[in-house]
């Protein structure tokens, strides 16, 4: 396939609507027009929209098949949020927009619809206030992180380390130490949960807290969770919750509830916003009461009458993680979401996501090894062990997924886990789509031993097979997708 500047031909042009008879050219200084013009293809309309059909033709979303990315929470963006985020009235807002008082409205709404998801994630999480701007799950670990390291120093307290187990997300190790602390590891006991000895053994007055994630990236919930959290709270350290796996618990319970002082909660995971290539998301932080002076600048606040305002005087505030006010539109196709399920839907979206999760679980079993097996959360982790006796690897089976018609899992992750499938189906999906990924499951285990090649061939539908991924990020050639 060619590039779109491959394709340009001198002078084709697109549609232009002709400018409306007495509507003057727009003024625009001479300091600011070109003096050569810009480098763009040339190209007519169709040829416009028939590239860009073919390339996302090319690519595979949520939108065009089932996605059970474990951990990631790849579930579908529904339509009502996204027809929400394009209302003008919130689309056309400039951030710099006067807060005037009620009744001069102008940007009341975007404010109150701040301070209401507020709200609404206090009472979920059991926590006395967030942040709603870090602009992902790892920005509001980073944000936590520097949380954990003001408390510590207006205490006085000199603390160096914070404790994270050996299932976790990578994101972890790296937020605590771009903070500035060192990372200790803990290791997991034989059922996958924390090794609590190896907890007690690692607690010192070095220790600024520990980041978990519960339940954790085995799909496990954590049955020790309040003793962890009363051991680590005996040293003054403090409890960071990752909330990547809060689908689950939705309604259910809360992280304020299990000891937790700091929370994260991916909204592009939990509350259904679009992932997008690295972004925009949104990773709202929430802390309990004796960490609420030290949330990010500014923070939404109510006044007498109802109106809302930013509250910038904060003066033991880690200050500034993000411009303005985070990825507001993000944070508003959450705050639709949210409030399109309630209550009762919340709840159902974690029963569902967990029924979801066993139903895959139980009809894989007697195809592929579960190392932790038992009643899981929204996510199972299985093993390709068996089928690597016969040369078929976690990746073989993911990439003949992929022929099959579905994203792979993720694999090799977590890292407790030998030859790794963690798969989430969420609860946004039928029972016919995980039957039928289920089946397609169960076939590429039955071919992993009568027939192996077929599956290390894969995958044979896609535009390229297997890439050398070293040499694709080292010497990346974008122009040749032939
Ligand atoms: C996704 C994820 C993160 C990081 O969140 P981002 O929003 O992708 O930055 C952290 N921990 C776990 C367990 C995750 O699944």
């Amino acid at each position: 396939m060619k590039v779109i500047f491959e394709k340009s031909v001198p002078g084709r042009r697109g549609v232009r609507p002709a400018r409306q008879e007495g509507c003057p050219p727009p003024e625009i200084g001479p300091r600011l027009l070109r003096d050569r013009p810009a480098e763009l293809p040339e190209l007519s309309e169709l040829d416009v929209v028939r590239h860009f059909t073919e390339l996302s033709r090319r690519n595979f979303g949520v939108d065009n098949g089932f996605y059970p990315l474990g951990s990631c929470t790849m579930k579908y963006n529904p339509k009502m949020a996204e027809q929400i985020a394009g209302y003008a009235g919130f689309s056309s807002l400039h951030p710099l927009l006067p807060q005037l008082p009620r009744g001069e409205m102008l940007v009341q709404g975007a404010l109150a619809v701040l301070y209401e998801i507020d709200l609404a994630l206090r009472e979920i999480c059991g926590m006395a206030a967030f942040t709603l701007q870090p602009l992902a799950g790892a920005h509001g670990e980073l944000t936590g992180a520097m949380i954990i390291a003001a408390y510590h120093r207006d205490r006085g307290h000199r603390r160096t380390t914070i404790l994270i187990p050996d299932s976790a997300h990578g994101t972890n190790p790296a937020s605590a130490a771009i903070a500035g602390f060192e990372v200790q590891v803990i290791p997991s006991d034989s059922s996958g949960y924390m090794d609590v000895e190896a907890l007690r053994a690692a607690l010192s007055e070095r220790v600024a807290g520990l980041m978990l994630t519960n339940p954790n990236t085995l799909g496990l919930f954590d049955p020790h969770i309040r003793q962890i959290a009363d051991l680590v709270h005996s040293v003054d350290g403090l409890m960071y919750y990752d909330g990547a796996n809060l689908n689950p618990l939705l309604g259910r319970c809360r992280p304020g509830d299990m000891g937790f002082d700091i929370v994260h909660v991916n909204l592009h995971k939990t509350f259904a916003t679009p992932h997008g290539g690295g972004g925009p998301g949104a990773g709202p932080v929430g802390v309990g009461e004796k960490l609420v002076k030290y949330l990010p600048i500014s923070l939404v606040g109510e006044r007498p009458d109802g109106s809302d305002f930013l509250d910038d005087d904060r003066p033991s505030s880690i200050g500034y993680i993000a411009p303005f006010y985070g990825n507001f539109g993000i944070l508003l196709r959450a705050y639709a979401y949210l409030l399109a399920l309630g209550r009762e839907g919340l709840r159902r979206v974690a029963d569902n996501a967990t029924l979801n999760a066993n139903y895959v679980s139980e009809k894989l079993r007697p195809h592929y090894d579960l190392p932790y097996g038992g009643i899981c959360k929204h996510e199972c982790v299985f093993s390709a062990r068996r089928q690597a006796e016969h040369g078929v690897r976690a990746l073989d089976v993911a990439k003949a997924l992929i022929d099959r018609g579905f994203h792979p899992p993720t694999v090799y992750f977590p890292l407790t886990v030998p030859e790794a499938m963690m798969i989430e189906p969420t609860e946004t999906e039928s029972k016919e789509t995980l039957d039928a990924f289920i089946e397609a499951m169960i076939e590429i285990a039955r071919l992993a031993e009568t027939k192996p090649q077929e599956i290390t061939r894969c995958p044979t539908t896609t535009v390229v097979g297997r890439l050398d991924e070293a040499r694709a990020a080292r010497q990346p050639d974008l122009a040749s997708l032939k």
